[in-house]
């Protein structure tokens, strides 16, 4: 036996007691040079590139639960970069490239697994869009192709290719280089790498409102006291346009109740993720054999962070349809999550009207997939203050200024 097997075997049977904290547990200290307002994966992230890439060790992540307890730990776990403006594709590639080397770069496994994203087509209109969008993004260097109905079926055995259902599929849009990402190992990953360089990750430290100056944010108060600053940086996903209201400016942020499901486990049989855009129903199966599923997000404005039955039936039947398999299926969990919404489905990045806040936000149904990018480029505001040229089109001033980036298309259904 070697040592990890027994080092493993002995914290097991001792209780776990002297098991060594992947990060530690800090009181906050009164003065940071930078706080991180959420400890989600983009929280993390930035906290992670601040240190990594700019220095910025004298920093912290304050986070009102746990980390990872909010939409990264509750999210269906895809990743792809198919979005179609050029500005778009090239972040969300550049959030994918940074995946592919993610587990070295941290040195804690996040279960990437590059399974391939398809996309159904049902019918002819569907199939010249998905035409025209391989092109784009193959002219935006980014890896994308349609598979005819034949391949389809060998790719998926059990998915109903006939003729009966209510959406036929005639095809798909594949992208090889999309797949899964365990959600969890991002959180806990990132927080590892950036409590090392120095990062004090607190949680159960809530931020209820700050001390403002000259239009700067001078301090946060916070359920552990208050605490001094000289820079903020926002990563509440679903609650940004509370913290905007507490800072004392408005986001175009609407907040909704986004579900997911998981089935009982199975023999592993499903190895790509999919989704219809009929029924906007996706399904991809877990490494431990349980079909995750999920599907619109709820068009009432909601914090509640709970599900209902209308959206799991809708789910499901969607589900059968297109696996009728699945009906001998039993449903083991179902859970929520608070999305964050912008008009024209592209994220908020960069400078808020607090000269010393920035933000990102505006993820919606599809933020993890871009956990990597959207740490670094909130970090480079954050140290720089200036905006990244990949965040360049994604800044708050573009909704005054007309200049939206309408990505409804790739992340309207559920990412
Ligand atoms: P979060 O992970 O939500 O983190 C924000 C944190 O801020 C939370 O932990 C919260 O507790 C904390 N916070 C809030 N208010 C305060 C406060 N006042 N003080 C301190 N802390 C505060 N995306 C994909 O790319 N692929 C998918 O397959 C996918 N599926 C999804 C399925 C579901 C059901 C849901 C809900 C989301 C899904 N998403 C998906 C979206 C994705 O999960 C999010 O866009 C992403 O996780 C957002 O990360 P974040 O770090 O910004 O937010």
């Amino acid at each position: 036996m070697n040592y990890n097997v027994v080092n493993l075997l002995w914290q097991g049977l001792s209780g776990h007691k002297k098991w060594p904290q992947a990060w530690r547990s800090p009181e906050p200290k009164s003065r940071y040079d930078a706080v991180i307002l959420g400890g989600g994966g983009h929280g993390l992230a930035t906290a992670y590139y601040l240190a990594r890439e700019h220095g910025m060790t004298n920093i912290a992540v304050l986070e009102k639960g746990w980390i990872g307890g909010g939409n990264t730990g509750r999210n269906t776990t895809n990743v792809r970069s198919d979005y179609m403006f050029p500005e778009s594709a090239k972040m969300y590639d550049f959030a994918l490239r940074l995946y592919e080397t993610l587990g070295k770069d941290l040195n804690y496994n996040i279960m990437l697994s590059q399974r391939g994203w398809l996309t159904l087509i049902h019918d002819q209109h569907q199939m010249e869009g998905a035409r025209h969008k391989a092109n784009w993004l193959n002219c935006n260097g980014v890896d994308g192709q349609i598979v005819d109905r034949n391949r389809v079926a060998e790719m998926m055995p059990g998915l109903n290719v006939s003729d009966n259902p209510r959406y036929p599929v005639r095809g798909a849009f594949l992208q090889e280089r999309g797949g899964t990402i365990r959600h969890d190992a991002v959180a806990w990953g990132y927080a590892r790498a950036a409590d090392r360089l120095g990062v004090d990750i607190i949680q159960n430290c809530e931020v209820t409102g700050f001390d403002m100056a000259d239009g700067r944010a001078t301090a946060v108060n916070t359920t552990k006291g208050r605490i001094e600053t000289g820079k903020v940086g926002v990563a509440v996903a679903g609650h940004s346009s509370k913290i905007a209201q507490m800072a004392g400016f408005r986001l175009p942020i609407t907040s909704h109740c986004l579900q997911a499901m998981v089935s009982e486990p199975v023999k592993p049989f499903l190895d790509h993720v999919v989704i219809s855009p009929g029924t906007g129903v996706y399904i991809n199966q877990t490494q431990k054999g349980e079909m995750v599923m999920g599907g619109l997000l709820d068009l009432y404005y909601s914090y509640g962070q709970r599900g209902n039955f209308p959206t799991i039936e809708k789910v499901i039947s969607a589900a059968v349809e297109m696996f009728p398999g699945f009906s001998e299926l039993r449903l083991m969990r179902h859970w929520a999550g608070i999305v964050d919404i912008s008009p024209d489905s592209s994220p908020i990045l960069g400078q808020t009207p607090v000269s010393n806040m920035y933000i990102n936000c505006g993820w919606g149904t599809g933020g993890f997939k871009a956990i990597p990018a959207g740490g670094y480029l909130l970090a480079h505001s954050i140290a720089t203050g200036n905006q990244h040229e990949l965040a360049e089109a994604f800044g708050l001033n573009r909704f005054r200024d007309n200049r939206l980036v309408d990505e409804g298309a790739a992340a309207g259904i559920a990412h």
